[in-house]
């Protein structure tokens, strides 16, 4: 008999308020194909995954995994620093570093958990210096983040999404504080899809000394020379993070920098520590699309292009599509209640665009978030574009 947990009825009432509020998320579950999602018994056009290079059903992907699976086992066994550690970390570690142009890079069990552990990790650090450190962070940075931030116990100085000359004003104003700078952003952002502008970032870090941590989700793979980030064209950063399931196709999350850092991170930060290691066919699935990343040129340029041509349809029916010049293009509608009904109304016809609300965005900016990929052909480009031009048509 299944028995109930002594917080059923409180937890239960915070259910029926969500349900209220129509803001309760419910689990769907769907086999997805590549670019596809099977939602309540019907095949829909996936466009709000992150699979953007399609790699998560690449067959090398599946046959390194599976190879290194039978070869070395399914799991680690153990945390990194106890005998988790196998050659594939270091194999692969030094691959992301190569990949990141930087001098190293360490392996997370996933993004989340890197920031949410490595922030407080590094700003604790900055604290024994003597003042505590002082902290400016973009105003929409991820969850993660957030975490991370919070964990650290230290108030936080945000500065308005991307605005640049707000974060200097903030920099000047706190300049008579003693303790070490950070400035933390993204370099893509997740439910906007701009980004930010690393290159006058990195001048600003320099002018005040100040720590720059760069989170490159969406990034990754996609952007930048070979697929490697938006960080290298900007000259580097001290600590660039980014997921492997993502354009990776994967699991897990790295950090890269300099040799001290990941070595004091291995050393110093929990989240790494004390975590079992990531197993071998994740491991091989990561190897596996850094053989294939350097060279999708070809790919990375059809999803930009299909991107600009999504931006240009909608933006012609008068739909804001905020500072998207990425992959991900949000479709502005405000209210929470017009946006479900408008990710109703898309997957009626066909495709899935999950409608993003409060608390991961801010009120009244209600989107769908529409992520397109590789894994979409000609015919589901038009299929996503068309089923929000005609869903947005019939709801004004
Ligand atoms: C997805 C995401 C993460 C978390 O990465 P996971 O590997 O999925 O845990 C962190 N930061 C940003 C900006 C993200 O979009």
């Amino acid at each position: 008999m299944a028995a109930m947990s002594r917080l059923d009825p409180l937890l239960g009432e915070a259910l029926a308020d969500l349900s209220a509020r129509r803001t309760r998320r419910t689990l769907h579950p769907g086999q997805p194909g590549p670019g596809i999602v099977l939602r309540d018994g019907r095949v829909l056009i996936n466009a709000s995954a992150n699979d953007y290079l399609g790699l998560s059903h690449h067959p090398l992907l599946a046959e390194r995994a599976a190879d290194w699976a039978a070869r070395y086992g399914t799991g680690a066994g153990a945390s990194r620093l106890v005998t988790g550690t196998l050659d594939l970390h270091r194999r692969v570690e030094a691959r992301l570093a190569a990949f990141k142009h930087t001098e190293a890079a360490l392996l997370f069990a996933s993004g989340w958990q890197a920031n949410a552990a490595v922030l407080p990790a590094l700003l604790k650090a900055a604290a024994t210096q003597g003042a505590p450190p002082l902290l400016f962070a973009d105003r929409l940075i991820h969850a993660s983040l957030q975490h991370g931030i919070q964990a650290s116990g230290l108030r936080q100085h945000r500065f308005r999404h991307n605005d640049l000359d707000h974060l200097e004003t903030l920099l000047s104003a706190s300049a008579d504080v003693p303790g070490r700078r950070f400035i933390v952003t993204e370099s893509v952002f997740s439910m906007d899809g701009d980004r930010a502008d690393l290159a006058r970032l990195r001048r600003i870090a320099d002018a005040h000394d100040a720590f720059l941590y760069v989170d490159e989700a969406h990034a990754t793979g996609v952007l930048g020379p070979g697929g490697a980030g938006l960080s290298v064209a900007a000259g580097g950063v001290d600590l660039v993070m980014g997921t492997l399931s993502k354009a990776f196709g994967g699991f897990g999350a790295y950090v890269a920098g300099s040799a001290v850092l990941c070595d004091w991170l291995a050393n110093a930060c929990s989240g790494f520590i004390h975590t079992t290691a990531l197993p071998p066919p994740v491991l091989g699935a990561i190897d596996a699309a850094l053989d294939l990343l350097p060279g999708m040129e070809a790919e990375r340029a059809r999803l930009a292009a299909a991107a600009a041509a999504l931006r240009a349809t909608l933006r012609q029916e008068g739909i804001d599509t905020a500072g998207s010049t990425t992959q991900i293009v949000p479709v502005l509608v405000g209210d929470v209640q017009a946006t479900l009904a408008l990710a109703d109304a898309v997957a009626g016809r066909g495709v899935l665009a999950i409608a993003i609300r409060p608390p991961t965005v801010p009120p009244n900016s209600s989107r769908l978030r529409l992520a397109l990929s590789t894994a979409h052909d000609a015919h589901a480009l038009s299929r996503i574009a068309d089923s929000v031009a005609l869903s947005w048509r019939a709801a004004r």
